[in-house]
């Protein structure tokens, strides 16, 4: 079993690793607008990308969601799914495309039970993935607002809704 999916499988400790992380870089702020957004953008998206890749498996979709998706990337789904899976898992909670791999989102779902701080943020409805953020850095990202930024011509709802689950 690798490092990475040792510490995926113990979700509470990374959502705890997250609102730190979160937190860090946000008191960072002041000091990342006098660098400048787009230096630190290349800067920062190297380290990021080598520490998220080992934990999360990470494709630098530069709008990271790993705390509403139990603390699972959705781009690692084949398909690059990020509400929910497809209609496609198998019955053994198992990917359609790659049946030796677990469904993400099987994976996402488990995960977010055992999340106290985010885990209901799985039900959350994400808007689709603006793909000119690619390959940029998510930290530097969330500080200017880009990634809540929902691409043109998206006509639903935003994050900030939660979907209403019927009993
Ligand atoms: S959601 Fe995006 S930034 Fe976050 S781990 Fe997945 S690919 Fe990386």
């Amino acid at each position: 079993m690798s490092l990475g999916s040792t510490l995926r499988d113990h979700p509470h400790f990374l959502e705890q690793l997250y609102r730190l992380t979160a937190y860090v870089v946000r008191k960072l702020d002041p000091l990342v607008a006098r660098i400048g957004y787009d230096r630190a953008n290349r800067w920062l998206r190297y380290p990021e990308e080598w520490v998220k890749r080992i934990v999360f498996d990470c494709r630098m979709c530069g709008q990271c969601v790993l705390h509403s998706t139990g603390m699972t990337c959705p781009m690692s789904c084949p398909k690059n799914l990020r509400n929910g899976p497809c209609g496609g898992v198998r019955g053994n909670g198992h990917c359609e495309v790659i049946p030796e791999m677990k469904c993400v989102w099987t994976e996402a779902y488990e995960r977010s039970l055992k999340m106290p701080v985010y885990g209901q943020e799985i039900l959350w409805l994400q808007p689709p993935v603006n793909r000119q953020l690619e390959g940029t850095s998510a930290w530097v990202n969330m500080l200017t607002g880009i990634d809540r930024e929902p691409p043109p011509g998206w006509q639903g709802t935003t994050q900030e809704i939660e979907l209403s689950v019927q009993p």
